[in-house]
Parts: structure tokens; sequence; C-alpha cells
């Protein structure tokens, strides 16, 4: 039996939008290509409201955010983590041999502008990484108020990992003075894993060109160049299933409308939150949870292990808290494709089960 997937990432994904994936293959070479890729970015650039290019990349999201750290970065990044996957933002750096330094908050906590402000006061950092939405915690980040400051230092490139919120809500790429802006396909997106995506602005470009060892497969410069110079393909070869997935999902997330799509999103997210208050607590700061998912304090005490195994016999799955938050919260994704109904679904099926546990 197939689980319906209330885990943030890989997320459900419709049966027509897989469908897609089984497309007779086309050379990666051919004017198809070419204007396969061209789509997916002309709606990609509706998608994070910019006019910068789009790049894709045969890798998950893990792979951009490497990219990005690793060819934008010439004296210093100041990497900023509310969580797991800010944290590995800064092994990456480390692992790359790049110079970085992680100011950490403290778990279920935002990055204020404040502190990103005396961090880049210092004048050290030519870089700033910035999750927008933190998966582990279900805490989202004020990019708004973040993003005010770090236009006062217009030398720093901006990085934002948009993994597990893009496609979710509304995020204003350019108004904000994103540079670079990652996502992933198994996230908001509701497509399979195996394509990362990200904008890039004119001036990361430039940046990442006085870069040096800046990687093959991952180099962003190469990935740029050859949209220009071969009209909208892929330096090697890329996962043209996928792309044919995506080409179609984005169509139709044109179709539901941006606004309808993020207003869908805010709407689970508030039933799901008010719902957890009432039966346990939110682990964020409601003020800063999350969209496209919620972390939910486990408050009773139960066996999140033992809830997910009843909920399996009926179908569902949720996640279990990240790391060292594990059965202390446990996370119910409400992204992608999913509606308030399934949600609904959902929260009933657990109660019932809490019931019996
Ligand atoms: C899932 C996730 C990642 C990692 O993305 P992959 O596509 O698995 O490489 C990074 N950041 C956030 C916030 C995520 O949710």
């Amino acid at each position: 039996m197939h689980k319906k997937l209330f885990i943030p990432g890989p997320i459900e994904v419709k049966e027509d939008v897989l469908s897609k994936m089984a497309t007779p293959m086309i050379g990666h070479r051919s004017k198809d290509a070419s204007n396969l890729q061209r789509n997916i970015t002309n709606n990609f650039k509706k998608l994070f409201y910019t006019e910068n290019e789009i790049l894709l990349s045969t890798s998950s999201g893990t792979g951009l955010m490497e990219a990005a750290v690793r060819c934008c970065t010439k004296e210093s990044a100041a990497m900023f983590s509310i969580g797991s996957f800010g944290d590995r933002w800064h092994e990456m750096a480390v692992s790359n041999g790049v110079n970085a330094d992680l100011f950490q908050s403290e778990l279920g906590s935002i990055t204020t502008p404040e502190m990103v402000d005396e961090v880049l006061s210092t004048g050290k950092y030519d870089l700033v990484t910035i999750t927008h939405n933190e998966t582990s915690t279900g805490v989202m980040n004020p990019l708004d108020e973040i993003s005010k400051v770090i236009k006062k230092y217009p030398d720093v490139i901006f990085c934002v990992d948009a993994v597990s919120s893009a496609g979710g809500v509304k995020i204003e790429t350019d108004k904000l003075g994103i540079d670079i802006c990652i996502t992933s396909s198994q996230k908001a997106l509701g497509l399979p894993p195996g394509l990362s995506v990200c904008t890039i602005s004119e001036r990361a470009v430039e940046k990442a060109r006085n870069v040096k060892n800046r990687g093959y497969y991952l180099d962003l410069v190469q990935l740029y160049d050859t949209i220009k110079e071969k009209d909208y393909q892929y330096p090697s070869t890329p996962n043209l299933s996928l792309m044919f997935a995506l080409n179609y999902q984005l169509e139709l997330i044109m179709k539901e409308g941006l606004q309808n799509r993020f207003d869908r999103h805010l709407v689970m997210a508030e039933y799901t939150r008010s719902w957890a208050k009432r039966n346990f607590a939110l682990f964020a700061d409601e003020k800063y949870a999350s969209v496209t998912l919620t972390t939910v304090d486990n408050t009773q005490n139960i066996s999140v292990k033992g809830l997910n195994e009843e909920l399996g016999k009926r179908g569902f799955v949720i996640s279990n808290g990240y790391g060292n938050l594990k059965e202390k919260t446990f996370r119910i994704a409400h992204m992608a494709d999913l509606t308030l109904k399934d949600v609904k679904e959902l929260l009933l099926n657990i109660e019932d089960i809490l019931s019996i546990l």
C-alpha cells in the first residue's frame, strides 16, 4: 500500500506529474532540449519573482548550496544557522576549503536582522547564507527584515536556502536583493527528487569568474555560460525525465495561480497549527512558524515511532523530530499539492490513534 507522504520531502507527487517522467527521451543537444529548459526557466522566473537567470542542476538542493558557497566566496562566508540545514551549509564550506564562520541561533528561534548586521559590519565577509525555512525545526526566518539589513552591504553575495519553501511561499527574489536563491524538486514544488534550481544574479556570476578552483560539475559559471552559448542547454547530460515532469508541473502551478498556491499553503499551515495547539504545542514561536511544515512539540510524550506505525497501517506517514529533536517533536508537512482535505483527514486519524495509543 502506498503511504501518503506528509513528510518534508520527498513529498507526495501527483499521478499525472509522475507519468510525465515516462516521456520518450530526446537528445540533450536538440532544439527540444533547449525549448524544455527555456520553458522551465520562464516559469521559474515568475515563481521566484526575478529577472535573473535560472540554473538547473542534476543534483539535489545540496548540490547548488555547495556550488554557491564554493564558487562565490573569495574572502570568507558568514553562515547563519537556525538548525541542521544551516549547519550543513557551514560543513560544505569547511570541506571545500572555503573560509567561513558559523553563527547559530538557539533551536526553535530565528536569525535576527541585528545579528546579521553586527556580523556583516565587521567587513570580513563577502558572502552570506540564510536558511529561509529550517525544515529541522519548522521555523521560517523573517527574510524581508533580514534582507533589508543585507542591502546595506552591497558587496556581499546574498544566498538563500529556500529548499523547503519555494513554491509554497512567496519569495520576491529581486525585491529582496537575493543573489542566489536555491530550491529542490522534491519539496514544495511537488516533484520527485533529483533536480535542484537556483536564481543567479549577474554580479554573483561576475564575482564567481574571479574565484579560483570552482570545481567542475557544480561550477555555476559553466552552468551559466552554457545556457548563453548553447541556448538553454546543460553542460553535461541533465535529468531530462525530471525536466519533463518539472515543465508540466510548473504549468500546473501557473494554472493554479501563484497567489492561490501560497494561500492554500497558509490555510493548511494555520489549520495544522491550531490543531497542534489544541492537542500538543507548537515547537516554534507562532510568529515564525513555517508555512510548509509544522513542528509539533510532543508535550503528551507519546511514542512518535508508535504513532507513525499506526498511521502507516492507515496509509499515511509523518516525520519524527530531526536529530536531537527526535521523539521530542514530530513534523507534519503540508506542502506541494496537498490540500486542506488531506490535512484534515490526517489529523483526524492522528486523533483517533492518540485515543488508543
Ligand atoms: C531538504 C532540505 C535541504 C537539502 O536538500 P536536498 O535536496 O535533500 O539536497 C536543504 N535545506 C533545507 C531547508 C531542506 O529542507
